[in-house]
């Protein structure tokens, strides 16, 4: 059996080593690093893929979001609403950019951001939700647009987990993650369904005027050269991480479906285990097994541990060889970065439960049958032990 990693980036590579290659050697061949022609290629390859007007690449996930919502004009002490069971970059650049974060509690079956939360939450300083697509699948779009069309709000969606995943809508129609709100965000940190060999991270919107807005600031505030309109900052995709993501976007929908059928191998053997909750898929396919509509593309495959044997099972599988994860072992309304008087414990009982339950498998493109089986007879046999 090959050794099991959380996220085996090398077995991938060796996979498409020759194309890599050559995209990275073009590059510097060219010597234009900086908003080459790879940087444009990629952008364009991308706007096609994701059906959205406009792609605005930048250095990383976390810029993503801040840059999104400077270009949205939110000003200092505007409520920005978000889920509190997410990764801290999420709530980090609200905070940074002295924008009062309103963190609310998520729902217990697909860890995503809950709307009746989203509404106790909303007051006349509300300005904007930003829904966390987690480990793979979006939130309640639907239901979150209406909210911001009635409350006049903006939608930023962080779409760094759901690269490539659909949302569907009542009728049936589609649409990417990432361009149904005003504004989406994402990252191509290595470990993230696209990924690149650095930093990098994205843009996306279908609005023109924000579009320019934006391309604007990511390059110092600058629409002409040398003229700073509005502060800005210095966040660029660069070029040989472009030529690696032009190289991988064609395969991503092949790389989300060897996800999607690790994550139907796992949940059917585990599915019956009475101490284990698997993934639950909420919008679009039955069953919680993703056949084939892309609307879950397991960034991680993540299960509830019940009885509080959570802390147990990853010492377990750690002393089996078996690498795992807790994503995330604590709710951000405890962290002392954003401790805030006005939360009350009350209104986070999801939350303070799943930082408990939630242990992340091994998960990515080259994950095999063999290494699941080992994986899954080692958990039941745990849990049965
Ligand atoms: C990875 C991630 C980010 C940040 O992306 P970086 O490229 O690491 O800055 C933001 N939000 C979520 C939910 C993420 O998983």
């Amino acid at each position: 059996m090959k050794k099991i990693q959380m996220v085996d980036l090398k077995g991938q590579y060796n996979a498409i080593k020759d194309v890599v290659n050559n995209s990275i050697n073009e590059v510097i061949e060219n010597t234009a690093f900086i908003n080459g022609p790879k940087v444009h290629e990629f952008q364009k390859q991308l706007e096609t893929y994701l059906n959205v007007k406009h792609v605005i690449p930048c250095a990383n996930g976390t810029d993503a979001l801040q840059i999104a919502m400077m270009g949205l004009g939110l000003k200092p002490g505007d409520e920005v609403i978000t889920a509190d069971f997410t990764f801290a970059a999420t709530v980090e650049v609200i905070a940074l950019l002295n924008l009062t974060p309103v963190l609310v509690d998520v729902n217990t079956d697909d860890f995503n951001i809950n709307i009746e939360a989203i509404k106790n939450a909303i007051t006349p300083k509300t300005k904007a939700i930003v829904p966390v697509h987690l480990f793979g699948q979006c939130a309640d779009m639907e239901a979150i647009l209406e909210l911001a069309k009635a409350h006049n709000l903006y939608v930023i969606e962080d779409n760094a987990q759901a690269i490539g995943a659909n949302y569907r809508f009542k009728d049936a129609t589609k649409a990417k993650a990432g361009t149904i709100g005003d504004v989406g965000a994402t990252s191509f940190f290595p470990s993230k369904n696209l990924g690149c060999y650095g930093d990098g991270g994205a843009i996306f919107t279908n609005n023109d005027d924000l579009a320019h807005t934006i391309r604007g600031i990511v390059n110092h505030g600058m629409y002409k050269r040398y003229h700073h309109d509005v502060v800005g900052v210095n966040s660029r995709l660069d070029s040989i991480q472009a030529a690696v993501l032009s190289a991988k976007l064609p395969k991503l929908d092949a790389y989300n479906r060897a996800r999607q059928n690790a994550a139907r191998t796992y949940t059917t053997i585990l599915k019956s285990v009475p101490q284990l909750v698997t993934p639950k898929i909420s919008n679009g396919c039955e069953g919680g097994i993703c056949d084939s509509c892309d609307c879950h593309v397991f960034h991680q495959y993540t299960l509830r541990v019940l009885g509080g044997q959570r802390d147990a099972l990853v010492a377990h599988l750690q002393e089996q060889g078996i690498p795992c994860g807790v994503y995330y072992p604590i709710p951000l309304h405890k962290q002392k970065a954003y401790l805030d008087k006005r939360y009350n414990e009350a209104d986070f009982p999801v939350t303070n439960t799943l930082v408990q339950e939630v242990i992340a498998l091994p998960m990515h493109t080259e994950l095999d049958n063999e290494q699941i089986e080992y994986i899954t007879s080692t958990i039941i046999k745990f849990l049965n032990g």
